[in-house]
């Protein structure tokens, strides 16, 4: 059995203040769940979300990483100085970033292969366009993006990954999927999976659901035979909200 997993993507918001006064709220109450609870921050938060996480069952995540171990990279993020502040979990290829800041297919499968080796969680994001889905290429743009990701990352490696499927078009819009076309890519992204390594390697990988989730649509999300839990965007900054999911 997949182990649900609930991650709030916080994307460019919160100072320390603010995201400490978000964790405080949502520390007591997380506690009382089985689900694997994530929070992504901003790295100027990580530290200080650290140090008010420790003694609760929140895991901390980053939203970016850089391939290399360290160099004349300015402005860039290494896994050692993620590991340095009690990083667990990094996003890597959100479509924001393919989007906005050129990430390709391929830095996203080197950056994969960073985190691994050094012991980071991959929440491996993938999704197509609006205009990819109405021109009917949503399954063969997911499976490019999976495979590409994860190329050169063999069996062992792979089942410490999560997957996240993010239709872009879903994103921040209050759209979402519906849960059975969700579902039904988030099977099709196993089947991927399955053909590359195996059947028993495939039932290991969680794979979320990301797009306009929150509290009010969570369960029949998350009743989906097929999804594994959400990468949690808006909803994740209310802690009303956030908690709302993860007891879905
Ligand atoms: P929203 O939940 O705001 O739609 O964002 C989803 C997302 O991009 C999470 O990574």
């Amino acid at each position: 059995m997949r182990i649900p997993i609930i991650a709030g993507n916080w994307k460019m918001h919160n100072t320390v203040e603010e995201a400490l006064q978000l964790v405080n709220e949502l520390k007591k109450e997380v506690d009382k769940t089985d689900v694997r609870v994530v929070i992504c921050c901003p790295f100027t938060v990580l530290g200080e979300v650290k140090k008010a996480i420790v003694d609760s069952n929140i895991k901390l995540g980053a939203q970016n990483i850089h391939w290399e171990d360290s160099g004349a990279y300015t402005g860039e993020i290494s896994a050692a100085m993620l590991k340095d502040h009690g990083v667990d979990y990094v996003i890597i290829g959100h479509s924001e970033r393919r989007q906005y800041f050129n990430e390709t297919d391929e830095t996203v499968n080197r950056k994969v292969i960073k985190a691994l080796e050094k012991d980071l969680i991959p929440i491996l994001c993938v999704g197509e366009t609006l205009e990819e889905r109405e021109t009917d290429k949503t399954y063969e743009v997911v499976k490019g993006q999976i495979l590409k990701a994860l190329e050169n990352v063999d069996e062992e490696e792979v089942k410490k990954i999560v997957v996240a499927y993010e239709p872009v078009w879903a994103i921040g819009t209050g759209k979402t999927a519906s849960p059975e076309d969700a579902n039904a890519v988030i099977a099709y992204i196993r089947q991927v999976i399955k053909e590359k390594y195996g059947e028993e390697i495939s039932e290991i990988v969680p794979i979320q659901y990301g797009g306009s989730v929150k509290a009010a649509n969570a369960t029949e999300i998350m009743n989906q035979e097929d999804i594994d839990g959400a990468l949690v965007g808006g909803a994740s900054l209310k802690a009303e909200e956030f908690l709302g999911i993860v007891n879905f």
